[in-house]
């Protein structure tokens, strides 16, 4: 086995490889903008592909023996277009947030208005974060979402006309609501301006009709591949024809060097499977778990941001209790499910503090958990959300025996 090789040349890499193996096996991953790969797409990114330089467009290439990279990549474009239903995909984006640079890249200057969602009301550091370049170089409007965690589509269409962005950006890292993409588009021509729709967490959701499309509504489409997509780490722009040598040019020579052909190997794998019958099942279900999740939560008494969730993530909130996001997300730890700390809308804590917790059900549908599990998952976060204060080392043994049962039930990585 490939662990035995790295093994003999670095037993220290090696181990802490096979701990994280065994991280995964034992732990319940609620993490929303995580997954599990198969092995196939695993396999793909650990090739010989990593040795070959492939800088430009397949066919058209700057260094030569790239005849075997070009069909690979060709693939993968090839099934970006047909999952998604596009005229033209870009696969070589390193990450998501490469895919979006590379649209602003295109379709804005720097210190042009451009309009995105919030961070901490669910947006993306790179739609606009004064951390990020997008907040560096572009002058940023930004639109949030109501108590009820919904985008108010009125409010984003008075900030669009009285600011006159040249690009919208729709999507989100935690969003609970169906986005409305023919309005935006609307919203977006009524001031003449570019709609980029950046899918990264629906991906999956989009591809298997359980979230409407962006398209022919968006002019650019970004996502990534790694979450509930289910394949390696990196992203795909899609576009109108129109756009396609643009933003091919912004990808590369753009913002990137030489395309990573093996994870785009891996990308053409993973694009293989989200267009079988199988991948469609695990998105409806992975809706059908989100909903069980957040309904065993507010069973048990717990308020969820908007009172439950239409896709596959929702936010815990904690501000009634009077609790943390961080002090939560840290005893769910202990009871073997990882979480993150996520602000709730107009959190009164700090980003390191947050009133919040961002679960997610992609990485325990690829599992195999179904409904009732994650009801069980629910009461479980139930009663350590109760014992966050005292610490119970013996309830928190229980819990994490709890989870490690439901980990028994679905074995990771095993055969
Ligand atoms: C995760 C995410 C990205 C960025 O992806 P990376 O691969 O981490 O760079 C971009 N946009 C949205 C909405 C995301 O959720």
């Amino acid at each position: 086995m490939e662990i035995e090789t790295i093994r003999n040349t670095d037993p220290e890499v090696a181990e802490l490889i096979e701990k994280e193996l065994e991280r995964q096996q034992t732990t319940i991953e609620l993490i929303a903008s995580e997954n599990f790969t198969s092995k196939a797409v695993m396999a793909a990114a650990g090739t010989v592909l990593t040795n070959k330089y492939a800088e430009g467009k397949p066919y058209k290439r700057f260094y030569n023996g790239c005849e075997n990279v070009d069909k690979i990549e060709e693939l993968a474009q090839e099934r970006a277009k047909k999952l998604f239903n596009a005229e033209h995909a870009n696969v070589q984006p390193h990450s998501g947030a490469q895919a979006n640079m590379a649209v602003f890249l295109y379709a804005v200057k720097p210190g042009d208005t451009v309009m995105g969602m919030d961070l901490s009301n669910g947006g993306h550091l790179s739609h606009g974060s004064p951390v990020n370049f997008s907040g560096l170089y572009f002058n940023i409007i930004s639109y949030g979402v109501n108590d009820n965690g919904e985008i108010d589509y009125d409010n984003v269409r008075e900030l669009a006309l009285k600011h006159k962005p040249k690009l919208i950006i729709c999507g989100a890292s935690n969003y609970s609501k169906i986005i409305d993409f023919k309005k935006f588009k609307e919203i977006a021509d009524e001031i003449g301006a570019y709609l980029l729709a950046d899918i990264a967490h629906i991906a999956a959701l989009v591809a298997a009709g359980e979230h409407p499309s962006p398209f022919p509504y968006a002019d650019f489409v970004t996502t990534t591949t790694h979450k509930t997509l289910r394949g390696p780490r990196g992203g795909i722009i899609m576009c109108k024809k129109e756009h396609a040598q643009g933003i091919d040019k912004a990808v590369f020579p753009g913002i990137q060097g030489g395309p990573l052909e093996h994870i785009i190997a891996a990308k053409a794998v993973a694009l293989k499977e989200a267009l079988s019958d199988e991948f469609k099942q695990y998105a409806k279900q992975v809706v059908l778990n989100a909903k069980a999740l957040a309904k065993s939560l507010m069973d048990e008494g717990l308020d969820i941001v908007g009172n439950g969730t239409d896709n596959h993530v929702m936010t815990l909130d904690l501000r009634k209790l009077k609790k943390t996001g961080k002090d939560i997300a840290n005893i769910l730890e202990l009871t073997g499910i990882t979480a993150n700390k996520n602000t709730v809308p107009n959190d009164p804590e700090s980003p390191f503090v947050t009133s919040g917790v961002r679960l997610g059900s992609p990485a325990a549908t690829t599992r195999g958990f179904k409904e009732e599990d994650m009801t069980e998952v629910g009461k479980i976060i139930a009663e350590a959300v109760k014992i966050s204060d005292t610490k119970d080392e013996n309830k928190i043994k229980e819990l994490r025996q709890r989870s490690l049962n439901l980990c028994k039930k679905y074995p990771l990585y095993k055969d």
